[in-house]
């Protein structure tokens, strides 16, 4: 079995314990990860610390370079990347819709480019004879990334490289469930990088909580639930760390009346179970009108039976297993609550008779506002379906969530499925799509979805601080 050690200062650590990454797709383990402690974030911490004073006075056009060679580096390695992926997140290589591991490791590459040719301007307020004012964006110095188990390569490069780019040396923390790409992803960048630039630290419990208190962090960068996210602020309050934090949603997905069935239902479909639904910004509660409630539901239960569920290394997989067990007793515990709820099972409501962590994708019709499968996020392969009558009103109860991270509106009519997108409370709205993210543009939750966006120019300045510099003349 592979063994992954730590990378702090540019060298293999190791703690002299270790964890096993279980493949969810057999249960079994497939490789080891070193148990670090709290004494391996100081290490990790200082290095960083360290690395920074020369790191952020490299010029703009050095990070943009070794960025790219970052990107290159994941392009050659590609293959390994994706099939590590697979392995420690159960997601098939192609997967529903072309969304599984070879558009986790694509995007990899892809932000990584993106984010290396971003150009943070000088921003010149005044300039006359009596003065020149300008605001400079200076980076912050160590940056901790703390990452989920859902999209664990890709989630690491948003946090990397962006924290790079602007000048800032980084240590990550992975999911104690996914740690192996960006173990794999470290190693690789220690061959680019100078030492201490970008370190990692693998564990649990106390080495998240080590990092996020530790006084010489200066940034913290999380993505994963709303109740750790609270944690991790409250951590970081203590020295008044900046955070960034991209938490959960239980976003909406409103159907207009006017849609052609045949043609939405699939990427209705889609934008629910990608991933088994394991994914922050996807659509988590369809609220479907009445007058297409029935033909909708059947179109999705259809689609539900047919769509390919297995081990992720198999060509022709769609869906693969939950991630790991306890997300399982989650989503059978959120069934058992929407069957005693009076939800209709048109598709699915049982775990798959076989090894590994696999469950069959379940539409359940009939729930309404104020049950459980609609209030909380699964973050499983279930969807629940519901009746609405009247646009305003559904408006309002799309609207009546804690959460707010992305919604869409689905509808033959764009320019009035804009106006009333633009009404939900989310971060990221869209119009017949759902949970389509692109490097450009930014994404971040409103509500106890999270604080801060991610991408483009706007997720880059949030990795630096503004200096107003005035020259009197
Ligand atoms: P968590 O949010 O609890 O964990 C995500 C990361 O945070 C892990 O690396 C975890 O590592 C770390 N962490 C946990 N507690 C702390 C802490 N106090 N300080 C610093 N780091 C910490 O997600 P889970 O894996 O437990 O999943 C729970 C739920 O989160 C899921 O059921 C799902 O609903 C949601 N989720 C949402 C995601 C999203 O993208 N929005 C992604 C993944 C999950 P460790 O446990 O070792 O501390």
């Amino acid at each position: 079995m592979q063994e992954f050690d730590m990378y702090i200062n540019g060298k293999p650590v190791q703690s002299g314990k270790t964890f096993d990454v279980i493949n969810p797709a057999t249960g079994e383990a497939f490789a080891r990860c070193q148990l670090g402690d709290v004494s391996h974030v100081d290490q990790a911490v200082a290095a960083a610390k360290a690395a920074f004073p020369a790191w952020s006075r490299t010029t703009d056009e050095e990070r943009k370079q070794l960025i790219h060679a970052l990107a290159g580096a994941i392009e050659a390695n590609m293959p390994e990347l994706m099939q590590i992926v697979t392995m420690e997140t159960g997601k098939p290589m192609g997967g529903l819709n072309g969304i599984g591991s070879g558009m986790e490791v694509g995007g990899s590459i892809a932000w990584t480019q993106y984010t290396a040719e971003l150009q943070l301007p000088v921003d010149v307020i005044q300039d006359n004879e009596v003065a020149r004012v300008e605001v400079h964006r200076k980076p912050l110095g160590v940056v901790a990334s703390i990452t989920p188990w859902n999209w664990p390569l890709m989630i690491a490069i948003w946090h990397v490289m962006p924290a790079l780019r602007a000048g800032n040396t980084v240590v990550i923390k992975p999911s104690p469930y996914t740690p192996v790409s960006t173990m794999r992803l470290v190693q690789l960048a220690s061959e680019i990088l100078p030492p201490g630039v970008l370190n990692v630290v693998t564990g649990e419990g106390e080495v998240g909580s080590a990092l996020t208190a530790h006084p010489d962090v200066q940034k913290v960068t999380f993505t994963g639930s709303t109740p750790t996210g609270k944690r991790i602020m409250a951590s970081a309050a203590g020295n008044l760390t900046r955070c960034t934090l991209e938490l959960g949603g239980n976003d909406a997905g409103i159907v207009l009346p006017d849609v052609d069935v045949k043609e939405v239902a699939p990427k209705l479909f889609a934008a629910a179970f990608h991933n088994n639904g394991q994914t922050c910004a996807a659509l988590k509660r369809m609220y479907v009108h009445e007058s297409q409630y029935e033909e909708i539901c059947a179109a999705m239960a259809e689609l539900a039976k047919n769509v390919v569920v297995g081990d992720g290394l198999e060509e022709g997989t769609e869906l693969g297993p939950i991630q790991n067990q306890a997300q399982l007793d989650i989503v059978e515990d959120l069934v058992a609550s929407a069957r005693s709820d009076g939800g209709r099972f048109v598709a699915g409501g049982k775990r798959i008779d076989r090894a590994g962590y696999f469950f069959e994708p379940t539409v359940v019709a009939d729930l309404t506002d104020g049950t459980r499968l609609v209030d909380e996020e699964p973050f499983g392969p279930i969807v629940p379906i519901i009746k609405y009558t009247d646009i305003e009103e559904v408006i309002e109860r799309a609207n009546r969530n804690d959460q707010g991270l992305g919604g869409s509106v689905w509808s033959s009519d764009p320019a009035k499925a804009a106006a009333l997108a633009q009404r939900l409370e989310c971060g990221s709205a869209w119009v017949n799509d759902h949970g389509a993210l692109q490097p450009d543009a930014p994404f971040g939750g409103v509500k106890q979805s999270g604080m801060g966006v991610e991408f483009g120019l706007y997720g880059l300045e949030e990795f630096t601080s503004i200096q107003t510099l005035k020259i009197t003349k």
